[in-house]
C-alpha cells in the first residue's frame, strides 16, 4: 500500500522507482502467522510432543517403522494437509505443512521426514498435477492411510537427474517400465510410487517422463526389507530401498504430463520437497536446542549449572540465532515459492542444524557421545538433511545462479 502510494510520486528518480517496484514484488513473507497456521502449529507440537518424542528414541534404537505415529497423523488429517478438500485432504497451505513438518520432526525425525516425503513429494504432486483419473486411484485414499512415494534417484544417478537411465517405451494403450530405483524412502510400507523415466536416455531431460505405479503391480521388486537403520547413520526409524522394475505395464493415463514434462515435474516437486526437508532440519535442530537446554540446567560443574558458564551460554545463544535464521528462511520459501528461496532454506536449515547438534554434544560432554542420550541421534539425524531433497552443495549452486541471474550477471 505505501509503496504502490510511494511508486505514484513523480518526485521519484527512475532508480528509486525500478528499487520500490522490485521490492514491492518481492516482499511477500511475513513472520505473522495466521490463526490457521498457528493451529496447525499447536496441533502437531501438542501430538508430538505427546506422542513421538517419548518413542523417538526407542524406535530409532530397534529400527522401528512409526506405524502407530503415521497413523495419528493421519487421524489428524496431516497425511493429506495441502490435498483438496473433495480429495480428503485439508487444503492447506505450504506454511502451515512446513509447520506440521517441523513439529513432527521436532518430536522424533524418522517420523517428519516421511510425513514431509508422502506430502511434499507424493500427495502435493498429484493433487497438483495430477488428472480427475488420477487422483480417484492415486489420491483419494493416500490422505487416509495409504503411503505414497517419490523415486527419481538411481544407483547412477542421484544429484545428475538428466542422466536416470530407467526407461519408458510405449506399447499400445500401456507403458511399460524398466530400471532400478535408489533409496526409495517408505516404498516397503507405501501403495504406489511415482516413478521418473525416460522414452530415449539420449534425450537426457528431455525424454524424461512422470508415471503413477501401484506398488503390488507385477514386475514392481522391492529390495529386502530392511530399515534406514540396517544402511544409512540418520533417520534409523525410516525405511528406504532399492526398487526394481522388469516389464512394469501400467495404463497410458497413468503418466502426468506429457513425455519431456517429467524433468520439470521433477524439478518443481524438489523445490516444494527442499522446503520439507529445511522444516524437518529446523525442527530437529530445535530439539537439539531443548536437549541441550534441559541438560545444561540440570548438570553442575565448578559448583554452577552449565548454564551460568559463559563458554555454555555462548554456545545456547549461537544454537538459538542458527535455529531462528534458518526458521525465517524456511518460513519464507514457503510462502514465497522460488527455486532460489527453497535451496537457500534447504542450505541454511541443513547446515544450521549439522552446527546445532555439534553444539549440543558438546554440552552434554561424554554423554553426548552415548546412545543412552539424545544428542548423538540429533546429530546423526541432523547431517541427513545436507544430502537427501538434493545435496547442500547443489543448493549453493542453485542460490548463486538464481542471484546472478536476477542481476542479468550469469
Ligand atoms: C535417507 C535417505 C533417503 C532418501 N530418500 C529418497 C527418496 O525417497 N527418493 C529419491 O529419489 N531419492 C532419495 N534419496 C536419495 C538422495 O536424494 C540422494 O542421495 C541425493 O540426491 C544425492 O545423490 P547421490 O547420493 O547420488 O550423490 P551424488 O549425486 O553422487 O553426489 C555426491 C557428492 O558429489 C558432489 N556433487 C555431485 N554433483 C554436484 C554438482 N552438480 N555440484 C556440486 N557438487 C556436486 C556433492 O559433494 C555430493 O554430495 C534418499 C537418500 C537418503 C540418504
Amino acid at each position: 500500500m505505501v509503496t504502490s502510494v510511494l511508486l505514484q510520486s513523480s518526485k521519484l528518480s527512475s532508480y528509486s522507482r525500478q528499487c520500490l517496484k522490485a521490492v514491492s514484488q518481492r516482499r511477500t513473507f511475513t513472520s505473522q502467522l495466521t490463526e490457521q497456521q498457528q493451529a496447525v502449529q499447536e496441533l502437531a507440537r501438542n501430538f508430538a510432543q505427546e506422542h513421538l518424542k517419548p518413542n523417538a528414541a526407542k524406535y530409532d534404537k530397534e529400527g522401528r517403522f512409526p506405524f502407530d505415529s503415521i497413523k495419528g497423523l493421519t487421524d489428524l488429517g496431516l497425511m493429506g494437509a495441502c490435498v483438496d478438500e473433495s480429495y480428503n485432504g485439508m487444503g492447506l497451505d505450504y506454511l502451515s505443512l512446513a509447520l506440521a513438518v517441523e513439529e513432527v520432526s521436532r518430536g522424533c525425525a524418522s517420523t517428519g521426514m516421511i510425513l514431509s516425503i508422502h506430502n511434499f513429494l507424493y500427495a502435493n504432486l498429484v493433487n497438483e498435477k495430477g488428472s480427475p483419473e488420477q487422483k480417484e486411484v492415486f489420491l483419494k485414499n493416500f490422505t487416509k492411510g495409504s503411503l505414497g512415494c517419490f523415486a527419481l534417484s538411481e544407483p547412477g544417478a542421484g544429484t545428475d537427474v538428466a542422466g536416470i537411465r530407467t526407461t519408458a517405451r510405449l506399447e499400445g494403450d500401456h507403458w511399460v517400465l524398466n530400471g532400478k530405483k535408489s533409496w526409495v524412502t517408505t516404498a516397503i510400507e507405501g501403495s504406489a510410487i511415482v516413478v521418473f523415466a525416460t522414452v530415449d536416455p539420449e534425450l537426457k531431460h528431455k525424454g524424461i517422463a512422470c508415471f503413477l505405479v501401484p506398488i503390488e503391480t507385477e514386475g514392481v521388486f522391492r529390495g529386502k526389507k530392511e530399515p534406514i537403520m540396517s544402511v544409512s547413520m540418520s533417520l534409523r526409524a525410516a525405511t528406504a530401498c532399492n526398487v526394481t522394475l522388469e516389464e512394469v505395464r501400467i495404463p497410458r493415463h497413468y503418466m502426468v504430463g506429457d513425455v519431456g514434462d517429467g524433468f520439470l515435474i521433477a524439478m518443481g516437486q524438489l523445490d516444494q520437497g527442499r522446503i520439507g526437508i529445511a522444516a524437518h532440519a529446523v525442527g530437529i535442530a530445535q530439539s537439539a536446542l531443548d536437549t541441550a537446554i534441559n541438560y545444561a540446567k540440570e548438570r553442575v560443574a565448578f559448583g554452577k549449572s552449565l548454564t551460568r558458564l559463559a563458554s555454555v551460554k555462548d554456545r545456547l545463544t549461537d544454537m538459538c540465532i542458527l535455529v531462528e535464521t534458518a526458521r525465517l528462511a524456511t518460513y519464507r520459501a514457503a510462502t514465497d515459492v522460488t527455486v532460489k528461496n527453497s535451496a537457500m532454506a534447504k542450505y541454511i536449515a541443513g547446515r544450521n542444524a549439522v552446527a546445532v547438534a555439534d553444539h549440543c554434544v558438546q554440552i552434554l560432554g561424554g554423554r553426548g557421545l552415548s546412545v543412552d542420550y539424545d544428542a548423538e541421534r540429533h546429530y546423526r539425524d541432523a547431517r541427513g538433511t545436507q544430502i537427501y531433497g538434493g545435496v547442500t552443495d547443489i543448493q549453493k549452486r542453485l542460490v548463486g545462479h538464481y542471484l546472478l541471474k536476477e542481476h542479468d550477471a550469469l
